[in-house]
């Protein structure tokens, strides 16, 4: 006879861009989940949506499976703070995975100290946008414990599809780290070849299908190849978010030593199109900065 096992209950925390759709998919799996974000027209969104909604973080803890998703590393400390976060109201036994990308060092801080009261931690930032998110198609790249791991993959393989143990608490967020390098490296690549292109008379249009066809292919021509010949500008994935990623990666470069050249190039290409105001559009936008640089 197999044994029916019980869904644990989820506590979330952030339900922006990516929080909102995984909240939804975890719900459409059948999971019952209790939403905490500090924005109050978050909260007005979520009762709209019929979806429970709590106010403070002590409601939030209530519950045996906890995930956060927030913008960076200071909201990700303060939600995790020893003192004044929601640490001192979860139980022991409680899963607590983070999903933001953050720094590593401070995913391992965290973990650490919330391993001590015998509270599992998971760092697992996810790649795949807010697409990803929507279709629960998300890549989630996870660092800590490998029984944790297991134990969390149930609730994960709602978010997603390529759900990787990368290794100890911290490694999900070197995963992520090297996962911006591609992608960032890859978008500048994009615009780059559109630019040379354009500046000819080229058909962009015609460009990018012949380049999907051949090893030029990749998941950002794939996904934002269209909206930077269309110069759509939209949200998604912000500029913001983006420099905070190349940010991360390029100090963890240096407290390894390595030299990371083309990273160093490709957010010094992003500054300059957050310069111009950038900063909340897609990352797609990068495309203005060579328009700019060659004048189209
Ligand atoms: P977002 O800004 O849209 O959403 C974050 C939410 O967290 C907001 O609703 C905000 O009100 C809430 N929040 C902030 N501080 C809080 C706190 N202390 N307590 C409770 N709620 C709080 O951001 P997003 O686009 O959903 O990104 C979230 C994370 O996912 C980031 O770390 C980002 O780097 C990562 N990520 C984003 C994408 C993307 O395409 N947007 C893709 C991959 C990874």
């Amino acid at each position: 006879m197999k044994l029916k096992t019980t869904k644990p209950t989820i506590g979330f925390i952030g339900a922006g861009n990516m929080g909102l759709p995984m909240v939804k998919n975890l719900i459409k799996k059948g999971y019952q989940v209790k939403v905490y974000d500090i924005n109050p027209k978050i909260t007005k969104k979520l009762e709209k949506d019929n979806i429970i909604s709590v106010n403070n973080l002590r409601a939030v803890a209530n519950n045996n499976f906890i995930i956060s998703i927030l913008p960076d590393t200071q909201n990700v400390e303060n939600v995790f703070n020893a003192d004044t976060g929601i640490n001192s109201y979860l139980k022991p036994g409680t899963v607590v995975v983070d999903m933001s990308t953050i720094s590593s060092s401070s995913a391992i801080e965290i973990g650490k100290k919330l391993q001590k009261e015998q509270i599992e931690f998971l760092d697992a930032p996810v790649s795949g946008g807010v697409k990803g998110a929507l279709n629960a198609n998300l890549s989630i790249m996870v660092g800590g414990k490998k029984e944790t791991y297991k134990k969390s993959l149930n609730v994960l393989n709602s978010l997603g599809r390529n759900i990787i143990y990368a290794g100890k608490l911290g490694m999900g967020q070197v995963f992520k780290m090297c996962n911006q390098i591609m992608v960032g490296s890859h978008i500048q690549a994009m615009c780059e070849a559109y630019a040379l292109c354009k500046s000819k008379g080229g058909d962009l249009k015609l460009l990018r299908e012949t380049l999907m066809g051949g090893s030029a292919n990749s998941w950002i021509i794939e996904n934002l190849g269209d909206d930077v010949i269309d110069k759509k500008e939209h949200p998604g994935f912000r500029i913001d978010l983006q420099l905070k990623d190349l940010k991360l990666a390029s100090e963890a470069a240096f407290e390894s030593g390595v030299p990371l050249p083309g990273l160093s190039l490709v957010l010094a290409l992003f500054l300059e199109t957050k310069a111009h105001n950038e900063g909340k559009n897609g990352n797609q936008s990068l495309f203005k900065t060579y328009d700019r640089m060659s004048n189209q």
